[in-house]
């Protein structure tokens, strides 16, 4: 199990974003980890994570309550835009994306965003 951080009580960004990525991040058709089958095409070369393509989306991996407590099914294997996003939010230092998807599900920005003038 994960320790508890800022992210795992929240989950804002998994209900907010299309999650778009290349097909070379699959653990089949690619040489990558995520699974196939959590994905749908959006084109030739990229992929998104189901649910993510929604007008009120929710990524298939997310488990939990937004805003409460939260958790991603595949951590290990969550694809190269989870793990760029917002890189010190679990440390309570969020950035503009982080801190809509915060406000969009009615959770204050983070303090200490390193996002200079962001929290003004
Ligand atoms: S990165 Fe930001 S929006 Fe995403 S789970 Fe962490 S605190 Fe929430
Ligand atoms: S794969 Fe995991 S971290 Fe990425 S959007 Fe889905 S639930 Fe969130």
């Amino acid at each position: 199990m994960l320790p508890m951080n800022t992210c795992t009580k929240c989950g804002a960004c998994c209900v907010t974003y299309r999650v778009t990525f290349g097909r070379e991040e699959l653990d089949r058709a690619g040489a990558g980890l995520v699974p196939a089958e959590l994905v749908e095409a959006i084109d030739e070369r990229r992929v998104c994570m189901r649910g993510t393509n929604l007008r009120h989306p929710r990524c298939i991996a997310l488990r939990g309550t937004v805003g409460s407590e939260v958790a991603c099914a595949i951590y290990d294997r969550r694809p190269s835009p989870c793990r760029a996003y917002a890189p010190r939010a679990v440390d309570g230092n969020g950035d503009m994306c982080c801190a809509d998807a915060r406000r969009l599900h009615g959770l204050p920005p983070l303090k200490g965003s390193y996002d200079a003038g962001l929290l003004a």
